[in-house]
């Protein structure tokens, strides 16, 4: 059994008051989203933000309790366990963030930056914790002399380098990376994907890589989930979703997406509107005002996650009436 976490049902439900004539309103930020992660394997999570996508993300880290469902982590269920021993399972789990260098501490040195973690979390000495810490940053690409300075003297990449370094401190197996490359120049972007993918390889990782954009989902990503208004409208596996899209939201966010190869663009979407506001969203299909095979009962009814047989998970009405023609030419 190589599973390492095992989701089902979770829901991050919020009550946000809407001043004092008006009942509090509930934003559904995720919607009962299941999944499985495979131990040395990338999940991606994708969507416009505000799908719920960090929320997500927050949840799988415990930074956020969920307020349902079950998150099991190496067949253990996260939310009962004590606070000690979810305290202890954090370590195993790590987020990187989009912004390295809001998280990183300017007036800290690179090399105690890397070495908190261990002071909070270790029994090591100060000596064991400096080997550590260069160790880790000989990994990740940095070099020893980049040990005693500052967050400020790197660029971008070298910064994201040193965020994931200080993920890898306390040997998680398992980390949760929201929009890393998205504030990178396209070039850094893909230095900083390749060394993810090497270091998963070289440590056996696991990740929950969330994105925005699919180019970069592509490149690293071994099953793709995408979210709509804190809901999965399609999952599968990498090819599934890219040679064999189905829901009209994927199929328009892919045609959005410039550096996909037009080859593999079964049906040009234009994806119209803006995302609905969470605090007030549509009835039926979430996706409906935004969709060009919307008919009455996708107004009315919400189409269920199903299973297209092959593991290929689509909520589509359309998909299921067979109303969208896809052509089979690859
Ligand atoms: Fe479009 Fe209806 Fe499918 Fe929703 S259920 S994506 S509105 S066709
Ligand atoms: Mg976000």
């Amino acid at each position: 059994n190589n599973l390492i976490l095992d989701a089902q049902a979770l829901k991050q439900h919020y009550h946000v008051k809407q001043g004092i004539f008006k009942p509090d309103a509930v934003v559904k930020a995720v919607d009962g989203i299941s999944f499985q992660l495979e131990k040395g394997k990338t999940l991606a999570i994708v969507g416009e933000s505000g799908c719920g996508k960090s929320t997500l993300g927050r949840m799988l880290t415990m930074i956020e309790t969920p307020t349902s469902g079950r998150l099991e982590h190496l067949g253990e269920d996260l939310l009962s366990l004590s606070k000690a021993a979810q305290a202890t399972l954090r370590q195993k789990i790590q987020i990187i963030f989009q912004n390295p260098y809001g998280s990183l501490n300017p007036r800290k040195k690179i090399g105690s930056i890397l070495e908190e973690p261990l002071v909070i979390n270790s029994q090591l000495s100060k000596a064991e914790r400096k080997a550590k810490a260069l160790s880790i940053m000989a990994k990740v690409g940095l070099k020893t002399e980049h040990y005693d300075r500052y967050p400020h003297m790197f660029s971008g990449g070298q910064r994201q380098r040193i965020a994931i370094a200080r993920g890898l401190m306390l040997d998680p197996s398992i980390i949760v990376a929201d929009e890393p490359v998205s504030a990178l120049d396209v070039s850094v972007q893909a230095q900083v994907l390749n060394l993810m993918m090497d270091l998963q390889t070289e440590l056996g990782l696991s990740y929950v890589f969330i994105s925005h954009d699919l180019s970069v989902v592509e490149h690293i990503a071994d099953n793709v989930m995408v979210m709509y208004l804190g809901k999965v409208v399609e999952q599968g596996s990498k090819e599934d979703l890219f040679n064999n899209p189905k829901h009209p939201y994927t199929l328009a966010l892919l045609s959005s997406t410039p550096q996909l190869s037009p080859d593999k663009r079964r049906q040009r979407i234009k994806l119209q509107g803006e995302l609905p506001s969470p605090l007030n969203p549509p009835s039926g299909c979430a996706f409906h005002g935004r969709c060009q095979y919307a008919n009455e009962r996708c107004h009315q009814e919400v189409p269920e996650l199903r299973d297209d047989q092959t593991g290929h998970l689509i909520a589509c009405h359309a998909v299921e009436e067979q109303r969208i023609e896809f052509s089979h030419a690859v």
